[in-house]
């Protein structure tokens, strides 16, 4: 574990953290600046810094825990939707470098608004990227 990550040190127990779901793989745990009510974060025991390295058993383990909170989440808060939302690289918005996915239950009248806007391609642009993306 390298010293200086928060993350390995709350599945440590040297940081104090409002956990809520734990398996021999993963924990999960209130966000501390959460978006919405009950935003949590599930991570993995094991230390990675993100989907570029997660092994592949450690994804799985973190998407099940994932899907296990946001049915927590229906059920017992009552939300209206959830998404789950991973940040690969500070580019991507990553601040904490050790693999996690945000699972954030949404209300009907909740603050979130989609970050983006679709771009305007041909269907040449598609085909040359998908071109790149098969190799
Ligand atoms: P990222 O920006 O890497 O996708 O997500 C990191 C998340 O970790 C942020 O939403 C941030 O609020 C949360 N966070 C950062 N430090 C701590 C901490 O010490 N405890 C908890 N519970 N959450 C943290
Ligand atoms: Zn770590």
């Amino acid at each position: 574990m390298p010293d200086d990550c928060i993350f390995c040190k709350i599945v440590a127990g040297e940081l104090p953290s409002e956990r809520v779901d734990e398996d021999e793989h993963t924990v999960s745990f209130m966000d501390i600046n959460p978006w919405t009510r009950g935003h949590a974060l599930v991570i993995p025991r094991e230390h990675s810094t993100n989907l570029y390295d997660v092994a592949q058993d450690e994804l799985r383990h973190t998407a099940v825990a994932a899907q296990r909170l946001a049915l927590k989440m229906r059920d017992g808060l009552g939300c209206a939707g959830v998404n789950l939302l991973n940040s690969c690289e500070a580019a991507a918005w990553q601040t904490v470098f050790h693999f996690h996915v945000h699972v954030i239950p949404r209300y009907s009248d909740d603050p979130l608004r989609l970050p983006g806007s679709p771009l305007a391609v041909e269907p040449e642009d598609l085909a040359a990227v998908a071109a790149l993306l098969r190799g």
